[in-house]
């Protein structure tokens, strides 16, 4: 018979939980778990002086550590995972760009074989079915309309793991995919949109839920045309995706955003691509080539933005230090609010018992000093 593992117990940290922070709250590993009363033989850890969190849940994410989940080998897939994870995401959705549908197919059966090892989270698909208007970094040619014969059979070769598709819901067969999408438990996100308000809200009350990163890739806020902007900050039925890297959004926009939607209906999300925790240099986004220059991702012919170098603790730690929000509300737009949206909640997104062992340890000045991911430290520590 296996020895039991030894439980720990974190101890002396500033805990976020979901009712408040605990100063020297006490937090209990068991194995993969967090558990509600520590045995005797449990190794105490102390962490004064730290912050204690939920490991972060990034639910838009395209690759990192030099590695695309567009293009990547399943080794440099998990490489990307793994970089993530060094900088506290301990949940992460692969996001495809816009690609041919047969190749998006193939690949949506590949990384399906990492949601289904736990790995990955899920499956995005950001495209094909998106304007032409506004397609920011993904290849026009290659744009279609969002029929829902061809939205199911891109959900179909994802053998249950496709978690959210971005559409232009506007396009011919937008609302009627939306509503497909709805039926069949895959989260219906507007993005790379150039629909009015009245189309957005349309959309909103077939059954999309999500914005993909609000602001971005869609009309600006008009105060005769309103647009999207407007209708999915309003609706208490939309989380919004933001990019909090300081390039994507002014913070005076990531301030209105909070304000207008509150923390509970914020999702914190890198949109990161393969330059993410590696480097300046030329890179591929799908077939398009990206060069990043000082952390800014940009497409060689056009100029447009393609992605971000984002990981989740850098925009925690923007969110906390120059936006100023409370560590509760960043919590829950980093860490909450995504595991709900993915139907995950029961086993990640906060700190309670019977939850996945997954935390993350700040320094006082925001700075990752531990990562835990099912009871394993992938980053241990370093205290005193
Ligand atoms: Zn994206």
């Amino acid at each position: 018979m296996a020895a039991r593992a030894k439980s720990t117990v974190l101890t002396g940290g500033r805990v976020v939980l979901p009712t408040g922070t605990v100063d020297g709250g006490r937090v209990i590993v068991e194995g993969t778990r967090i558990t509600g009363a520590a045995p005797a033989d449990a190794v105490p850890l102390d962490l004064s002086g730290h912050w204690v969190v939920p490991g972060f849940v990034d639910m838009h994410n395209h690759g990192g550590g030099g590695a695309s989940f567009t293009s990547g080998s399943v080794d440099e897939v998990l490489k990307g995972v793994r970089t993530h994870l060094e900088h506290g995401t301990t949940t992460l959705v692969a996001s495809l760009v816009t690609g041919e549908a047969d190749f998006l197919a193939q690949r949506a059966s590949v990384l399906s074989e990492l949601v289904e090892q736990g790995d990955l989270a899920g499956i995005h698909f950001e495209g094909p079915f998106i304007s032409p208007c506004r397609k920011g970094a993904h290849s026009e040619e290659l744009l279609r309309d969002p029929d829902p014969a061809a939205v199911r059979k891109l959900v179909d070769a994802g053998r249950g793991a496709v978690r959210m598709v971005t559409l232009a819901t506007e396009l011919p067969g937008g609302i009627e995919s939306v509503r497909l999408l709805a039926e069949l438990g895959v989260i219906a996100a507007i993005g790379h949109t150039d629909a009015t308000y009245e189309q957005t809200a349309e959309a909103i009350d077939a059954g999309a839920t999500v914005a993909t990163h609000l602001f971005n890739a869609m009309p600006p806020l008009g105060h005769r045309a309103p647009g999207p902007i407007a209708a999915l900050l309003e609706d208490e039925r939309v989380t919004v995706e933001l990019i909090n890297d300081g390039t994507h959004l002014h913070p005076a926009a990531l301030e209105l955003a909070f304000h207008r939607a509150g923390a509970g209906r914020v999702a914190f999300i890198t949109d990161a691509m393969d330059a993410a925790g590696f480097g300046d240099g030329l890179y591929q986004l799908g077939p398009l080539a990206v060069e990043v220059k000082e952390g800014v991702a940009r497409l060689v012919e056009g100029g447009s933005i393609a992605g971000s170098t984002l990981t989740l603790d850098t925009a925690f730690k923007r969110a906390a230090t120059v936006d100023r929000l409370p560590v509760g509300d960043i919590v829950q737009a980093i860490s909450a609010n995504p595991a709900k949206l993915l139907g995950l909640y029961d086993r990640v997104g906060s700190l309670e018992p019977g939850k996945d062992a997954d935390l993350v340890v700040l320094d006082a000045d925001f700075a990752v000093k531990g990562v835990l991911r099912r009871g394993a430290w992938v980053i241990q520590p370093q205290l005193g």
